[in-house]
C-alpha cells in the first residue's frame, strides 16, 4: 500500500514523529520546493479564508467545501517527500495559517501544539555531537541548555548540529545563562508571593 501523507501526519499526532522526520529528511537542500506541485501556482488558494488555528477543523471543512478541492488535491498530488519537508518546515516555523503538507491551519494545529511540547533526548544528544536533526522549540531550548551547563561540549560540533553559526551558539548561551540567573534571584521573591 503506498504511503500517503495523512498516514505520516496521523502517526505523528499519535507521537509516532519517526516516518514523518525521515520522509522530510530526504528532501535535501534549499531546493527542496522545486518538485511541488504548488510550485509557480497562484498561493491564495493557500489560504482559504475563515480557516485559522482557532477554528474548528471539520466546520471548517464543511463550510470551505469545494474551495478547499483543488488546494488539497495538489497536496495530495504532491510527492511524498516534498510533502514531508512541507509540512515540517511549517511546524518547524510554526506556521499558523495556510494549507501545507495537505493540512488546513485548524486541522494542523494539534500537530504545531504537538511538536512544540516534543521532547526526544536522543536527538538532542545527536544534534549536541553535531548530526543535524530537526528539534522542536523544547528541544533546542533543551540543546542550549546542557551546552551552557557543560563545558566540555564541542562548541563547533554544536553549532553545527543546531544549523547555526558558533558566535550564534555563544550569543544563545549568553541569553540562556542569563535568564536563569534572572530566575534564580526572582524565586525567593516568587516564593513569599506564594506564602
Ligand atoms: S504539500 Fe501542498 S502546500 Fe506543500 S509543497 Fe506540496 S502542494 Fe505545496
Amino acid at each position: 500500500m503506498r504511503t500517503i501523507i495523512s498516514d505520516l501526519s496521523e502517526a505523528a499526532l499519535r507521537g509516532d514523529w519517526g516516518p514523518l522526520l525521515e520522509e522530510s529528511d530526504k528532501a535535501q537542500g534549499k531546493h527542496w520546493a522545486e518538485n511541488a506541485r504548488c510550485s509557480g501556482r497562484d498561493t491564495d488558494m493557500f489560504f482559504p479564508c475563515g480557516d485559522g488555528p482557532q477554528s474548528e477543523p471539520m466546520e471548517t471543512v464543511e463550510r470551505l467545501g469545494l474551495s478547499l478541492v483543488r488546494p488539497l488535491n495538489m497536496c495530495a498530488d504532491c510527492p511524498l517527500t516534498t510533502a514531508a519537508r512541507c509540512l515540517m518546515e511549517s511546524l518547524r516555523d510554526d506556521e499558523e495559517f495556510g494549507i501545507r503538507g495537505g493540512l488546513i491551519a485548524s486541522e494542523r494545529s494539534a500537530l504545531r501544539a504537538s511538536w512544540q511540547e516534543r521532547m526526544d533526548g536522543g536527538a538532542v544528544g545527536r544534534t549536541l555531537r553535531g548530526s543535524t536533526a530537526a528539534l522542536s522549540k523544547a528541544e533546542r531550548a533543551e540543546a542550549i541548555a546542557r551546552f551552557a551547563a557543560d563545558s566540555t561540549m564541542d562548541a563547533n560540533a554544536v553549532a553545527r548540529g543546531l544549523g547555526i553559526t558558533r558566535e550564534y551558539l555563544l550569543k544563545l548561551t549568553r541569553l540562556h545563562r542569563k535568564k536563569r540567573r534572572t530566575d534564580l534571584v526572582a524565586q525567593p521573591v516568587q516564593s513569599i508571593d506564594a506564602a
